[in-house]
């Protein structure tokens, strides 16, 4: 894919690039996670994994920080996600997340000669969760699921349904074309996860939780096993641009908040709100690490449970 115009406006406005070591995992995290119907609460490893670049070039990405220029060495991924098993106390948790900041099923991202020992460490899993761009989900997919015991699951990011915003985001992405991705897993009973934006630019600020909700609504019809919440964080450059011309407002945790809350509707899709980093979205400091609280017991336990009050919020 060659970078256009606006690939290469958003790459020129990025802050220089960290130095990233392409056979050294830059993270791992266990944590408990909702799954539909009677599957009930399990533990899910996310392995945050360092490699290719995404072709891709989303004017919201935040990802390509923990990339590399070129492809990613072949053994590269095998020796991360070996540090990241080595490193995991205790007994292994159920699901593995291998989010490896681009497509798993991209060549450039992922080595096809790395899959068979990727998917052998991943053996003592049940489930298996990988990151994809809708466009690179084809016969690669089925390949993987096949090498794997436990089952797939493919996260996808859908974003938003709004017209205007999802022909801007620079994605490439549309939705029939997410929509044959999404037939071409059920029918391969390959499991579903969305990701889907809080605050995605071009999005008029007052209808953006309606939009976060359609958006749900639509990727729980075709299927969402699960749905992430994810609010937009700047810094990339290209966001602090569509600031300035307001066409992009950060949002804050009270919306993701709002948000969550406007999804439960949607069950037996499990809707969960991101909370990493909810530290640095805007919130009322008397209240940010309680409402933080209700939104990590809200995500695994999916229970109703009371809004917070705070008078420095109701007295603003
Ligand atoms: S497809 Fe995903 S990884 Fe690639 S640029 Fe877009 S958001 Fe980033
Ligand atoms: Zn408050």
């Amino acid at each position: 894919m060659s970078a256009s115009a606006v690939d290469r406006r958003i790459r020129g406005l990025r802050p220089p690039k960290p130095k990233v070591d392409p056979f050294t995992a830059h993270g791992w995290l266990v944590e408990q996670e909702r799954r539909p119907n009677e599957q009930n609460v399990e533990w899910a490893l996310t392995a945050f994994l360092a490699g290719a670049e995404c072709p891709f070039t989303c004017s919201f990405c935040d990802l390509w920080r923990w990339t590399i220029d070129g492809p990613t060495p072949a053994g590269a991924l095998v020796r991360q996600l070996e540090q990241v098993l080595a490193a995991v106390d205790g007994p292994l948790p159920d699901r593995l997340k291998l989010y490896n900041a681009s497509n798993f099923f991209d060549r450039q991202a992922v080595p096809p000669e790395d899959l068979p020992r990727i998917a052998e460490l991943a053996r003592p899993f049940s489930a298996v969760t990988v990151e994809s761009h809708a466009s690179t989900i084809g016969p690669q997919t089925m390949e993987f699921a096949r090498q794997i015991p436990g089952r797939l699951e493919v996260a996808i990011g859908l974003e938003t349904v709004h017209p205007v915003a999802a022909s801007q985001l620079n994605k490439r992405l549309d939705l029939s074309r997410f929509e044959r991705a999404t037939d071409f897993l059920r029918e391969n009973d390959v499991d579903l996860r969305v990701f889907v934006l809080l605050g995605a630019p071009h999005v008029e600020r007052n209808e953006s939780l309606d939009w976060v909700v359609r958006t749900v609504e639509y990727a729980a019809a075709r299927g969402a096993a699960v749905v992430s919440i994810i609010p937009v964080r700047g810094g990339n450059g290209e966001l602090e641009r569509l600031q300035g011309e307001g066409d992009f407002h950060p949002p804050t945790l009270r919306e993701l908040e709002a948000a969550l809350d406007r999804c439960s509707h949607v069950a037996p899709t499990v809707v969960t709100a991101d909370v990493w980093d909810a530290e640095r979205l805007p919130a009322c400091e008397a209240c940010r690490s309680r409402r933080i609280a209700r939104l990590r017991y809200l995500n695994v336990s999916g229970a109703p449970q009371a809004p917070i009050t705070c008078a420095a919020c109701d007295a603003a």
